[in-house]
C-alpha cells in the first residue's frame, strides 16, 4: 500500500489531512499484520491508529476498551464519519436481544469495521462462539495497561484476553495505552503474548505544561487567588475524598466562582448536568475525584490543580495532562503535604501483600517527585523511561524557574529510581 493512499482514506475517512506523531507509522505496521504496541501520550490520538486500519481491512476488528462511556463516545463519533450506522458497534450486557441481533447481522453482512466489547462481555462463551464464525481484521486492546497491576487502573478481565484471542481466532493485535512506565509495558508485551512486536513510542514531554509544588498551608485561600487571577479561565481541582469535593466547591461559590462538583456519589443525571455546564463553559472550575476526566477531551482547560497529591506518578501525569491539550497555557499545581501520603499508606492496609507493596513503591515515588528540588519535567519523564536534558524544560516548572539551593538533586533522583 503506497503512502498516498494511506493518507487519502485519512481525509476519506476523516476529514484531517495530516497524520500526527507515529500514526502513519503505527497503521502501516499494523496493515502489514504486525503485533503494535502504541505507547502515546493522552491526546495524541491513538484510536484512529486502529479505526482507520479497521475501515480499510477486509472483516471486522474486535476492540477492547475498558469503558462503556468511552466505547459509546467512539462508535457515535465513527458513526458521524461514516453513511452506514452499522459501520461501528458496542458489544454489552446491556443491549436487548433484539439490538444484539442487529449486531450480528451487521456483522455477517460485512458492514461492521469495528465491533467494541468490554472485556467482561468478551468473555462470555456465546460471544466467543459468535466471533469464531466471524472475519475478524484485528484485534485493538486500547487502555492496555488495565493489564498491569502496576498501572493505574488494573482491571483482572484484562489479563483473560490472550486466552481468549487464542479460541476466537488468531489475529494482529495492536495493544495501546497512554502508561508510559517501562514495569507497566514489559507486563503488556508478556501478558499479550506480544514479546515481538513493533514498539512505537512517542515522548511524553509535553512542553506547554508548568509543573509546580506547593506546601500544602492556606490551600484553599492559594486555589482561591489563583483562579481570580486568572478570570474566565476553565480548570479542574481534583481532591481525594467527595467529602473534600463537595465543601472546596461550595467554598468556591460562596467566593464568586463558578464551579461545580463531580464526583461518583453524585446520581448520572448531575453528575451529566455537571460535566456538560464545564464542557459548554457555564462554569469555569469543575471540583472533582479522579471519577471525573476519563474521555474528556476539553482542549483548553488552563490549569489542573490537585488539592491532594495522587497516589502515583502516573495519575499525576494523566490528570495534569488534561491541562493544555490544544498546545496553549496548562498550568499545574499540586499541593503537598507529607502526611498525606502516609494517611494514604495507611488506608491500604489489609490489602494484598503484593497489592501493598506496589501501592507503597507508588506513593514513595510521588513523595520523591514533590521533594525534589531539580527538575520536575525531568523527573517525571525519567520516571516513564526517558532521558531528558534540563535545559530544554524552559523555566516550564517552579524549581528551573527558582532554583533552591541544589543539595544533589541529582543524586536523589538516582537513589530513588534505582530502589
Ligand atoms: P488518545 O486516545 O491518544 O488520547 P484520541 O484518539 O482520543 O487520543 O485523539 C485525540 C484527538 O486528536 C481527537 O479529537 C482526534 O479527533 C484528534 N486527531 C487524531 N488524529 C488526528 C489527525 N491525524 N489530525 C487531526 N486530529 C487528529
Ligand atoms: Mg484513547
Ligand atoms: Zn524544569
Amino acid at each position: 500500500m503506497s503512502n498516498t493512499s494511506l493518507v487519502e482514506n485519512l481525509k476519506k475517512f476523516f476529514g484531517f489531512n495530516t497524520f500526527k506523531g507515529n500514526q502513519e507509522a503505527v497503521i502501516k505496521s499494523l496493515l502489514e499484520g504486525n503485533d503494535t504496541f502504541v505507547i502515546m501520550p493522552t491526546g495524541g490520538g491513538k484510536s484512529l491508529c486502529y479505526q482507520l486500519p479497521a475501515l480499510m481491512s477486509e472483516g471486522t476488528a474486535i476492540i477492547v476498551s475498558p469503558l462503556i462511556a468511552l466505547m459509546k463516545n467512539q462508535v457515535d463519533s465513527m458513526r458521524g464519519f461514516s453513511t452506514e450506522n452499522g459501520v461501528a458497534h458496542v458489544l454489552n450486557s446491556s443491549l436487548t436481544k433484539k439490538e444484539i441481533q442487529q449486531v450480528k447481522d451487521d456483522i455477517t453482512a460485512g458492514i461492521t469495521k469495528m465491533l467494541y466489547v468490554a472485556p467482561e462481555s468478551l468473555t462470555k462463551d456465546e460471544n466467543i462462539e459468535f466471533l469464531k464464525t466471524v472475519k475478524i481484521s484485528f484485534y485493538a486492546i486500547d487502555e492496555a495497561h488495565c493489564i498491569s497491576e502496576w498501572g493505574h487502573d488494573f482491571r483482572p478481565e484484562y489479563r483473560n484476553l490472550r486466552s481468549i484471542m487464542n479460541k476466537i481466532g488468531k489475529r494482529p493485535i495492536i495493544a495501546l495505552t497512554a502508561t508510559a512506565t517501562p514495569k507497566v509495558q514489559s507486563d503488556i508485551q508478556k501478558n499479550l503474548g506480544m514479546e515481538n512486536a513493533a514498539v512505537f513510542k512517542s515522548s511524553f514531554n509535553r512542553e506547554n505544561l508548568y509543573y509546580e509544588i506547593r506546601p500544602k498551608v492556606n490551600t484553599e485561600k492559594e486555589i482561591i487567588k489563583f483562579i481570580k487571577n486568572n478570570p474566565g479561565k476553565s480548570g479542574i481541582i481534583y481532591c481525594m475524598s467527595r467529602k473534600k469535593v463537595e465543601e472546596l466547591a461550595q467554598t468556591l461559590q460562596v467566593n464568586g466562582i463558578k464551579a461545580l462538583p463531580y464526583h461518583a456519589g453524585l446520581d448520572s443525571n448531575t453528575r451529566a448536568k455537571h460535566q456538560d455546564a464545564f464542557l459548554m463553559e457555564e462554569v469555569d472550575v469543575i471540583v472533582a475525584t479522579i471519577a471525573f476526566g476519563m474521555g474528556i477531551d476539553k482542549p483548553d482547560v488552563r490549569f489542573v490543580i490537585h488539592y491532594d497529591m495522587p497516589k502515583s506518578l502516573e495519575s499525576y501525569y494523566q490528570e495534569t495532562g488534561r491541562a493544555g491539550r490544544d498546545g496553549g497555557e496548562g498550568n499545574c499545581i499540586a499541593f503537598y503535604a507529607y502526611q498525606d501520603l502516609e494517611k494514604m499508606e495507611k488506608l491500604m492496609a489489609g490489602k494484598p501483600v503484593a497489592e501493598l507493596e506496589i501501592g507503597k513503591q507508588l506513593i514513595a515515588e510521588t513523595i520523591a517527585y514533590a521533594e525534589t528540588s531539580g527538575c520536575r519535567r525531568r523527573y517525571l519523564l525519567k520516571y516513564f523511561g526517558e532521558e531528558f536534558p534540563e535545559e530544554k524544560c524552559s523555566n516550564m516548572c517552579d524549581n528551573c524557574r527558582n532554583p533552591k539551593e541544589k543539595f544533589d538533586a541529582q543524586e536523589d533522583v538516582k537513589l530513588v529510581l534505582e530502589t
